[in-house]
């Protein structure tokens, strides 16, 4: 039967405005707009109940980012940041997407919708069926719905033409039945959205150091002399990382940040969880900042190695650790050889930072011991990125600094389980050893033929080479680059189907047939066949632990991700070599399954059920880098980013909101740059709009010609910044259009996103 709906549009956008950009980030004007969020959304009542159980040891993970919580001491009531409070009060919403909605507003109508107004329409209640030809998305059962997809799947000619993405949220126990079904299915076409992000920091810490992972975790920050932040933004993406650097100042520690922007929240922080520190100027976090240009980042490492080079000739021993690069590293020499080949000189223009700064950067760097290097996207999604990121683990390896406290390689990972997803198979060049594994554990035997990653997979959808695409959570064409490329790939399937709690444009752009099938919210009660489930999930440090959610789901028509998997493989695959419902009737018999499978996950049901989880192995951590192919950590060689720009051209990146979490919009404003009630804009030097005669909030469009395609963002508003000559900056999902499909990183095939060469046009 038809449910009421309340969803309506909310606000259209009534105009840009500026504001006074903060001095600092958090402190109250945080917990001001979290608890603003939080009412408007789900009432102040249930808002505290929520976030009473954010992040606590019996409560349930933040659907935010894969920020790690503290191993023992926790805040009751305040484990959480703004945009994990913004990140729970979407999930829990009010407003609710029904079968009434669907019949009220056609797809076609919903096209029309921003991406804001979309997410803003609510929960989905029901699961909902476009059949080929219709307006309206129309109410189907389960049974039905599996059916199609089940028949759909079998009429395909080969499984390889079958996708089966996945975002970063799902749990642990989902993911692993997930790639079980795909590959008892037959394909290893298992692309998820870390293909798109720190796809390039897996591949070249797994080549250098023999593990994809990063190698700190939370306490090293209180022993860290020194951390290097480069290409992140912490204060809107991971804000709870303001607090470990915080610890860190505390400490003695000291911080050297690598930007192109000079982001509000890694320049000063006021504490949200001490009052006392919310008046008054905040803490001071960069010690150094350099604003490299875009992409400028191997050509200043470059020179912040030779100058410790010069220096160590000066003086042996000040500032190599030898016992550490004798023992325990592979390559050295030729490193040093072709560092020769470049001239300081030559390489100060590329990053465009005085000469002088980075000598007081490396000097930093040079009488400190343990050092601990935090990235996020400014270095993954170029075309250079895995040698960016090699450049890196250059440093720390002639520092020693890697496999003690205090030191190591942090890439900050976005989404809240991306990393656990890989862990548990999700990944479409899983080794042979997992694959046999796999095997041996549900008697069967997997494809061994690689999959297709995100950029293959649009490629192959686009050319009709695959024909049904399933996504397992996440909002796919604005994620992606290319929209019109992407747009046009999921209208070619023959079926698209989407397992989601809220409405996106992906349900919107869609197949021949295609299918929404509403899942429970991590906040809400999964109660099986034995009783009430826990899930679990790996944060960025590796520490896999419970998520429990406690409250009431928003809809009995709900189903938790493992349940959708097993309805699948129930009306999917014919022979059968796994009990699917009673791996659902207590999830316990999953983990038991994975602790068969995945190293490090022995006795997982017990220990997931210690305090606060537990840590997987981490050769790199535990100073042992058998895995690399020397046996040893390795040193690399990489070249600088060869970027030339015609005068008229301009580097862009893309960057988020304050008032969003990856393609979810929480709101307009941009606090943390000033910017309020306005998406469409582009940040721009002054000088460059001066030499381009272009005028504050002039409109203008975006064009880049990769390949000799033309592609256009029309309508962005100028925005004078501070932001390196010829680079410039605006939001994602809407500049996507502008990131070419074949403009990728070399090794990783992640879309460049934060190279993307444009001419601007007056509109
Ligand atoms: S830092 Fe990340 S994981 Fe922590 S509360 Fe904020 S969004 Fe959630």
């Amino acid at each position: 039967m038809a449910k009421k709906t309340n969803a309506q549009p909310p606000e259209k956008l009534t105009g840009i405005e500026f504001a006074e950009v903060p001095h600092s980030a958090v402190g109250f004007k945080a917990i001001k707009q979290s608890v603003s969020h939080i009412t408007k959304e789900v009432g102040l009542i249930k808002g505290i109940g929520l976030l009473s159980k954010l992040n606590q040891k019996d409560g349930f993970d933040c659907p935010g980012c894969a920020w790690p919580d503290p191993d023992e001491k926790r805040a009751f009531l305040a484990e959480y940041c703004e945009n994990g409070a913004k990140a729970v009060a979407e999930e829990a919403t009010k407003n609710r997407v029904s079968p009434l909605f669907f019949a009220s507003h056609s797809v076609e109508e919903l096209s029309t919708w921003s991406d804001y107004e979309i997410g803003k329409s609510g929960r989905i209640t029901n699961p909902m069926y476009l059949p080929e030809g219709e307006t309206n998305y129309e109410e189907i059962s389960w049974d039905n719905a599996f059916k199609i997809i089940g028949e759909e799947l079998n009429s395909l000619n080969s499984p390889d033409e079958a996708i089966f993405y996945t975002s970063g949220r799902t749990s642990n126990e989902a993911a692993f039945l997930y790639q079980l079904f795909v590959r008892q299915f037959g394909t290893n076409n298992l692309p998820d959205c870390s293909n798109m992000c720190h796809e390039s920091s897996g591949a070249a810490l797994s080549e250098t150091l023999g593990i994809g992972k990063g190698s700190v975790t939370l306490d090293d920050f209180n022993h860290a002399d020194l951390v290097i932040v480069m290409g992140q933004n912490p204060g809107t993406n991971h804000p709870r990382m303001l607090t470990a650097l915080g610890e860190n100042k505390k400490n003695g520690g000291k911080i050297i940040t690598i930007n192109p922007l000079p982001e509000v929240g890694l320049m000063n922080y006021k504490d949200p969880q001490n009052p006392l520190k919310w008046i008054g100027s905040g803490q001071d976090l960069t010690d150094v900042f350099l604003q490299v240009k875009i992409n400028g980042d191997v050509a200043l490492l470059k020179i912040i190695l030779k100058l410790m080079v010069e220096k160590e000739n000066q003086e042996p021993n000040s500032v190599f650790d030898h016992d550490f690069i004798n023992q325990k590293t592979h390559g050295i020499q030729d490193f040093l050889d072709d560092l020769k080949n470049y001239s300081i000189k030559e390489l100060v223009p590329q990053t465009g930072i005085p000469l002088s700064k980075i000598i007081e950067a490396t000097d930093l760097i040079i009488s400190k011991k343990n050092i601990i290097i935090c990235w996020a996207m400014g270095l993954t999604q170029h075309k250079n990125a895995v040698e960016t990121i090699r450049e890196v683990v250059n440093l720390l390896l002639l520092k020693g600094s890697i496999g003690k406290k205090g030191a190591g390689t942090c890439p900050v990972r976005g989404h809240s389980n991306v990393q656990g997803d890989r862990t548990m198979g999700i990944w479409e060049k899983m080794s042979d050893e997992f694959l046999d594994k796999l095997d041996t554990a549900f008697n069967f035997k997997s494809p061994r033929k690689h999959g297709f990653d995100v950029v293959n997979s649009i490629e192959a959808m686009h050319n009709k080479k695959a024909k049904v695409f399933f996504g397992m959570g996440g909002n796919f064409v604005s994620a992606t680059p290319d929209t019109e490329y992407s747009a046009t790939a999921l209208r070619n399937c023959n079926m698209t189907v989407h397992v989601s709690t809220k409405l996106n444009r992906s349900h919107l752009i869609h197949g021949k047939k295609a299918l929404i099938l509403p899942c429970l919210g991590r906040s809400e009660k999964d109660v099986q066949e034995s009783g009430e489930q826990f899930v679990s999930v790996e944060n960025s440090m590796g520490k896999v632990h419970q998520s429990h959610g406690d409250f009431q789901p928003i809809s009995e028509e709900l189903l938790s991700e493992p349940a959708i998997v097993a309805g699948l493989a129930k009306a999917t695959l014919k022979n059968r070599s796994v009990n699917w419902d009673e791996m659902i009737a207590n999830y316990d018999n999953i983990r038991d399954k994975i602790a068969q499978v995945i190293p490090g996950f022995e006795n997982y049901n017990q220990k997931v059920r210690q305090d606060a989880g537990f840590y997987l192995p981490n050769n790199a951590r535990e100073n042992n880098f058998e895995p690399t192919k020397t046996g040893k950590a390795n040193f690399s060689i990489n070249k600088p980013s060869e970027i030339k720009l015609k005068e008229n051209e301009f580097v862009l990146m893309t960057i988020r909101t304050h008032d969003q979490y990856n393609t979810t919009i929480y709101g307009l404003n941009d606090r943390y740059r000033g910017v309020l009630n306005e998406r469409r804009v582009i940040f721009m030097n002054v000088d460059d709009m001066k030499k381009a005669g272009l005028k504050k909030l002039d409109k203008v469009d975006l064009i880049n010609n990769f390949d000799n395609i033309k592609r256009v963002a029309n309508g962005f508003l100028v925005v004078p910044y501070n932001i390196p000559k010829q680079n410039t900056a605006t939001y994602f999902p809407e500049a996507n259009v502008l990131v070419p499909i074949k403009s990728v990183a070399d090794i990783s095939n992640t879309p460049t996103s934060k190279t993307i060469i444009i001419t601007i046009q007056k509109s």
